[in-house]
């Protein structure tokens, strides 16, 4: 502490990880650790996982933890106190709305899985904070909202998602206004294509629970490595892309690139087409959103080009995983249309994973949700949060039924 070299701990940003022990929010906190004089963290949040929750607070020592439910606050507040930390526990959304919008939090990293994330997320934004933004589907949901909250309260939205966070790197430092003002044509979104690319439908409806969290490239939650497996998360990203970056549909096109070494691209109307790439660890954009615009070290392997040798790209199969068309077409439809596309994929994957739906009935169950359910104007969180609520009825009863 008498290290004249040793910054006061006023000087660090407080940072609160929401969703602390999922796949992403663990690597933030391992980016956090390699950076004690930058970071400290404020609150970490989980839904059960009340273990690892623990785990993570012996090591972070947060001000406040929060997990789901009370029973799981009150195991967690008297393990905190035998171990002599002074963490406050807190249960429920509410308070997980607290701890994203708390005035002494500068960044929040927004890595609840789904639609759970909505509220605190937008919470943050509505707080002016730094939010890095991993929860895709919380902007899916809610777009235009989400959008005019970040200008409308001054918020700093950095994207996560790899390949949002390339396009970013790849774009001007101000590029509000529209793609077409600076130059850029088209974003490039590069996609793995997953465990099952180049199989045929048949083969398709007999993939397991297993088999599809098992991405060739990427370590990820179980809900994300479904979504990659159907191409749903690169129809997510594709929506995300169009919020984020003000581009409409067709300008985002779609490229398959198994290796996951460009992790997108930027193309300009004087030819130049600018890529980022990279190893494939998420702390390379964790990293990059915590410290901008300065650059931090982030534990990811340097780059060998030799070893990766080659970069293939292919167009995605949109017939074997329809997926990707539904979203595009739930982003050209507008308002309500992307936040029941979501509802009724979170709900089919959650069967899915259960065993109790084929994974090609996945994205039959989504088409079936949109095309049943009407389409209204998202202009309010409520209007939102019923059209997310309806696709999720539509939807399960529909599983009922089968
Ligand atoms: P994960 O399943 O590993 O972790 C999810 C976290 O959210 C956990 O801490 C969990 O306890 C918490 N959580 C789950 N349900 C909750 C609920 N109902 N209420 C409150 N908290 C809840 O997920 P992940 O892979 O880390 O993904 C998190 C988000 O980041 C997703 O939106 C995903 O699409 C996005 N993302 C992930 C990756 C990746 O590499 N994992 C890459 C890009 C984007
Ligand atoms: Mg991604």
């Amino acid at each position: 502490m008498s290290d004249a070299h040793q910054p006061s701990p006023a000087r660090r940003q407080a940072v609160t990880v929401l969703g602390a022990t999922g796949s992403i929010g663990t690597s933030t906190l391992d980016v956090i650790a390699r950076h004690p004089e930058r970071y400290r963290v404020h609150a970490l949040t989980a839904h059960r996982s009340r273990e690892a929750l623990l785990a993570q607070c012996r090591v972070h020592r947060p001000a406040v933890a929060v997990l789901a439910a009370e029973a799981d606050a009150a195991w967690l507040r008297t393990q905190l106190a035998e171990a002599g930390l002074a963490t406050e526990v807190r249960a429920g959304t509410e308070a997980l709305v607290e701890v994203a919008e708390a005035g002494e939090v500068e960044v929040v990293m927004a890595s609840i899985v789904g639609a759970a994330g909505l509220l605190p997320t937008l919470a943050a934004v509505r707080a002016g904070k730094r939010v890095l933004l991993a929860n895709k589907e919380a902007l899916v949901m809610s777009g235009a909202l989400f959008m005019d909250a970040v200008a409308r309260h001054g918020a700093t939205l950095l994207p996560i998602d790899s390949e949002h966070n390339a396009i970013y790197q790849c774009l001007p430092v101000e590029h509000r206004g529209g793609l077409a003002r600076h130059g850029v044509t088209q974003l490039l979104l590069t996609a793995s294509g997953g465990p099952f690319r180049g199989w045929s439908p048949e083969r398709l409806a007999a993939v397991t629970p297993e088999q599809a969290c098992a991405h060739p490239n990427w370590s990820m939650g179980r809900k994300i490595s479904v979504d990659s497996a159907t191409l749903m998360n690169k129809g997510l990203e594709l929506v995300e892309a169009c919020w984020l970056f003000d581009a409409r549909p067709e300008q985002v096109q779609v490229v398959v690139h198994p290796q996951s070494v460009i992790h997108s691209m930027a193309a300009y109307s004087d030819g130049s087409v600018i890529a980022q790439l990279g190893n494939p660890d998420m702390r390379t954009p964790i990293a990059y959103g915590l410290a901008w615009p300065e650059r931090i070290e982030a534990g990811v392997e340097a780059l060998d080009l030799f070893q990766v040798a080659r970069l293939d790209f292919e167009a995605p199969d949109e017939t074997a995983f329809p997926c990707l068309r539904l979203a595009r077409e739930a982003m050209a439809a507008g308002g309500t249309a992307p936040a029941m596309l979501n509802a009724a994929n979170e709900v089919a994957v959650e069967a899915f994973l259960a065993g109790r739906l084929a994974f090609t009935g996945i994205g039959e169950l989504v088409a079936r949700t949109c095309e049943a359910l009407a389409v209204e104007s998202a202009d309010d969180l409520g209007t939102v949060l019923e059209a997310d609520a309806r696709a999720r009825r539509w939807a399960m009863r529909r599983l009922g039924g089968e």
